[in-house]
């Protein structure tokens, strides 16, 4: 990852320094959630869970494969990646929308379209909180999916 990003500003201060700029209001790592979700924007009603590739085992290239420990490495992942699914049940119950943005979304070349859609995600998500919209299920946005 850091051979990508070189000396590149965090992921996740990336995504707050844009939303700010944009006018966006949130709290950071708030610990009412578990798991303390990177950016929390109420006004959207949404959690924005900013995930590291190689941490989080994001299929694409960053997610690279250790050379030596593999067994430590895996059962370190699977813990993160059995932890991240339970933290993202328990924020969907309570009905908040999610933005997961994994690491490589931010690379230079994709960064500007990737916070783009964070906005106008969050744009649309306030606009029906704020007209009450009723949804059965909160809306869920993962940037890339990959396939
Ligand atoms: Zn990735």
């Amino acid at each position: 990852m850091s051979r990508i990003r070189g000396r590149d500003t965090k992921p996740e201060t990336l995504v707050r320094q844009r939303l700010f700029a944009a006018g966006w209001r949130f709290r950071v790592c708030d610990r009412r959630f578990p798991g303390r979700p990177d950016v929390v924007v109420v006004r959207a009603r949404t959690l924005i869970d900013v995930r590291g590739c190689f941490w989080h085992r994001h299929g694409c290239a960053d997610a690279t494969m250790p050379k030596s420990n593999v067994a430590f490495w895996m059962e370190k992942w699977s813990k993160n990646v059995r932890r991240d699914r339970r933290n993202e049940e328990a924020w969907r119950k309570e009905g908040w929308n999610l933005i997961v943005v994994w690491g490589c979304a931010l690379d230079r070349q994709k960064r500007e379209r990737t916070l783009l859609r964070i906005c106008g995600a969050l744009d649309v998500w306030a606009a029906e909180v704020a007209a009450g919209t009723k949804r059965r299920r909160p809306h869920r946005l993962e940037l890339p999916r990959l396939p």
